[in-house]
């Protein structure tokens, strides 16, 4: 069986099939780092884990690339609340961002853009929607013309009529065309230079609006057709289909080809989870309430197919770390089983169904949480064999192997990093060659990246050493 995705595009379950044969380009939408990020978009961030890693399973090659969002209105507010620039105030929540995909073994993508590093991209990007006629200058703010690209509204299934619903979502309070323009570039407003928050651009000095940064950070590192590009279900309108409208009016190429959305992650009340409306849980607040963040993980991923909502309750995740234990205690004991002198035939077929029901569980459209129930089903089963002493040398390497299989997704048998000491002594090697070539830029950024995971690295006489440390 094949790979099929749910496309939001086609609306489908589509064989996935990416443009060079080995090679996925995945572009996701990231963290706005002004404040933590709250379970929800763990959720989705999560979620993108499990597309990485199976399609790493099925033998492809992944270049993952999520943004992060450094600014925007929330960040200008706040910076300018407390006095100081955007890239101070977004400082400690970009690093606990990365401490909480950490946490939660994440695995992480090839790059992290960052908007504010990437400005002349998004400037090159609307001067050529400016030049095509897709987009007008206002009083220094820059618009998207919706007019100009009929196909808008194709990804959410909007039909024009229905833009004007989605119209206050999108609402800007300046000079526009059409109701449903939105904001390319936003000319700089007293207090944004001293906040850090403004650039030359050839239509006037001013910042980004949200959309264009991930169109032009995707170009940048992925060219302009993407094999997929996800994102959490709230990010469809307007963000997405914004997307899709300013690069494929830039690029005359298509922009994604396939579109995956995670649903949203639910309160105890039932209530989407966001940060604007005030009530959310952070990582922290469920570590700090005694869970163990790989309960979290798997109560995340493997609780519910991710295009149906679910809700964060103490009991899901008390159950969801009961499912962990479950699985470890089982491995222990399979690893500590004797084998039997014989192998029971019958039992063999049967994890060879379970492996094989797994497999088609995640190639259908990631169906984790179906793959893990079989799974449970099995471990059942197999304690039942272990007892009566039927498990064969072979029937308890395949049973070790399934587990294997299964743990690539989940990711919650390992007590350690592994591999981890090469990888920090391949990173120190890699910092003293920039630092030899004076890239300093590289090295700083190696050792802050370390530093993110929990690692610092002490020059000492006989060379680099790292010790580990708390992560940010
Ligand atoms: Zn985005």
């Amino acid at each position: 069986m094949t790979l099929r995705l749910h496309n939001t595009l086609t609306g489908a379950k589509d064989p996935f099939e990416p443009l060079e044969e080995d090679q996925v380009r995945m572009y996701t939408c990231g963290p706005t780092v002004w404040n933590f990020a709250h379970v929800g978009n763990l959720r989705a961030f999560l979620f993108y884990d499990i597309v990485r890693r199976h399609l790493q399973v099925s033998g492809y090659r992944v270049t993952h690339v999520m943004n992060l969002t450094d600014i925007d209105d929330r960040i200008l507010d706040q910076a300018m609340h407390a006095g100081t620039t955007i890239g101070e105030y977004t400082k400690p929540y970009a690093a606990a961002f990365f401490e909480d995909m950490a946490a939660l073994r994440a695995e992480r993508a090839e790059q992290y853009p960052r908007a504010t590093e990437h400005i002349p991209e998004m400037v090159e990007m609307i001067a050529t929607l400016v030049a095509n006629g897709n987009a007008y200058v206002a009083d220094g703010d820059v618009y998207y013309r919706i007019a100009s690209f009929p196909a808008y509204g194709a990804l959410s299934h909007l039909d024009r009529a229905g833009l004007k619903a989605g119209a206050r979502v999108a609402s800007d309070k300046y000079d526009k065309e059409h109701v449903s323009d939105f904001a390319l570039w936003k000319k700089a407003q007293p207090g944004d230079e001293k906040i850090g928050a403004a650039w030359d651009a050839p239509f006037g000095r001013g910042r980004p609006g949200w959309h264009i940064e991930c169109s032009a950070m995707s170009k940048r590192y992925l060219g302009d057709t993407l094999d997929i590009h996800a994102g959490g279900v709230d990010l469809m309108f307007p963000h997405h289909e914004n997307e899709i409208a300013q690069s494929e009016a830039a690029n005359h190429k298509t922009y994604a080809r396939v579109w995956l959305h995670s649903e949203h992650l639910a309160d105890a009340t039932g209530e989407k989870m966001s940060k604007s409306a005030g009530g959310f849980t952070t990582l922290r607040d469920l570590i700090d309430a005694g869970h163990d963040p790989l309960a979290i993980r798997f109560f995340l991923i493997a609780n519910a197919h991710y295009r149906s909502r679910v809700r964060l309750s103490p009991e899901a995740l008390h159950a969801a770390a009961e499912q962990v234990r479950r699985l470890r205690e089982f491995t222990e004991r399979v690893n500590r089983a004797t084998p039997a002198d014989s192998e029971d035939a019958e039992f063999a077929h049967r994890i060879e169904q379970v492996r094989a029901g797994y497999r088609e569980a995640l190639d259908d459209d990631l169906n984790l949480p179906q793959g893990v129930g079989l799974v449970f089903d099995l471990i059942r089963e197999a304690n039942a064999a272990l007892d009566a002493d039927r498990v064969g040398p072979n029937n308890k390497a395949s049973l070790l192997e399934l587990i294997d299989e299964v743990d690539a997704h989940l990711d919650v048998m390992r007590a350690e990093e592994p591999g981890l000491a090469d990888e920090v002594e391949r990173l120190i090697a890699e910092r003293e060659a920039a630092r030899k070539a004076r890239d300093f830029a590289r090295s700083d950024q190696i050792r802050e990246d370390l530093r993110t995971r929990g690692i610092v690295l002490e020059d000492s006489k006989d060379g680099v050493r790292w010790r580990r440390v708390a992560p940010y």
